[in-house]
């Protein structure tokens, strides 16, 4: 029977996501403590453990039928290989820093710099794209202690919440590009893997939207009903349903992560009461 092989990260921050995405997906793994190899038992799936900068190289050579890894290697390694799907985890960016005491006026600034990074290719190609030439070190790890130890001007580096720029006296100047995990594929798979690359993704997808959504359950006087439902359209409408006390309404929808907020605010002032906010597991629209 045909089974697809996917490469997840061996140890490091895309691990334990990737590894619940396609648990969440339903998808069982036996030996899943990250020996070379893992099978599911009820899904045509293979996980190969694997370090995270050889994933482009290992899908692109046919090792590995499909991968998940951050966009940033996608782009650093140069494979030919494919995004299919935007995972929505490990979110940051790739930016130049430079020690906080330095003036910066612009790009230009880096023209015959040293730069460390240990995205050598990503940060060579934005400089050509600007015309820069500045001296690019490649280091493989600690990049945000080259500038402290005199090794470089400044560095090409991840960067999330900023704290470890902070923490070493460094300014984050030029976002390059932004990242997240992202699922990849070479740009054809023999049909039977296609298949079961399509099945693999729509549950994907499912457990996305459902993350990405909440279900809340409230109480609406009945002459706000019209109103408050306009603000909760859910899939296709919410259900409306009479409570025992006269006068008042159960509704019951979805709501995106994203407008939570501002759209509980505006229900509390349409009069809504006891507003339930629950988790989904999956979300098939
Ligand atoms: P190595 O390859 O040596 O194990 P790495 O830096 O490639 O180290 P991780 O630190 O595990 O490996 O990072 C894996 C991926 O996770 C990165 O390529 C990036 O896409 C993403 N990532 C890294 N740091 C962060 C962060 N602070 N916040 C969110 N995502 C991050
Ligand atoms: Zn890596």
């Amino acid at each position: 029977m045909t089974q697809l092989k996917i490469a997840l990260q061996k140890s490091g921050r895309l691990s334990d996501k990737s590894i619940e995405l396609i648990r969440e997906s339903g998808i069982s793994l036996t030996n899943g403590n990250r020996k070379l190899l893992s099978l599911s038992a009820n899904f045509p799936l293979e996980v190969m453990y694997l370090r995270d900068d050889d994933i482009p190289r290992y899908v692109s050579d046919g090792i590995a039928d499909i991968g998940i890894v951050g966009e940033n290697v996608v782009e650093e390694e140069q494979a030919p290989v494919e995004t299919r799907e935007k995972l929505g985890f490990a979110r940051c960016r790739m930016s130049l820093a430079v020690p906080k005491t330095e003036a910066y006026d612009g790009p230009d600034d880096f023209t015959g710099k040293r730069i460390a990074t240990s995205y050598p290719t990503i940060l060579r190609n934005y400089f050509a794209e600007k015309g820069i030439d500045a001296d690019i070190h490649h280091i493989s790890g600690s990049v945000e202690i080259a500038p402290g130890i005199g090794l470089s001007h400044g560095i090409f580096d991840i960067v999330s919440s900023g704290s470890t720029l902070i923490s070493n006296g460094l300014r984050e100047v030029e976002k390059v590009m932004d990242s997240q995990a992202v699922l990849i594929a070479p740009p054809s798979l023999e049909q039977e893997k296609e298949k079961i690359l399509a099945d693999l993704l729509f549950r994907i997808r499912a457990v996305k939207k459902a993350r990405d959504n909440k279900y809340i359950l409230l109480n609406a006087p009945n002459d706000r009903l019209e109103e408050i439902s306009s603000l909760i359209p859910g899939m296709k409408s919410p259900t409306i349903m009479p409570l025992a006390d006269k006068g008042w309404s159960s509704v019951h929808s979805v709501l995106n992560e994203n407008d939570f907020w501002q759209v509980i605010d505006a229900l509390k002032e349409k009069g809504a009461q006891g507003i339930l906010v629950v988790p989904i597991e999956k979300m098939i629209v």
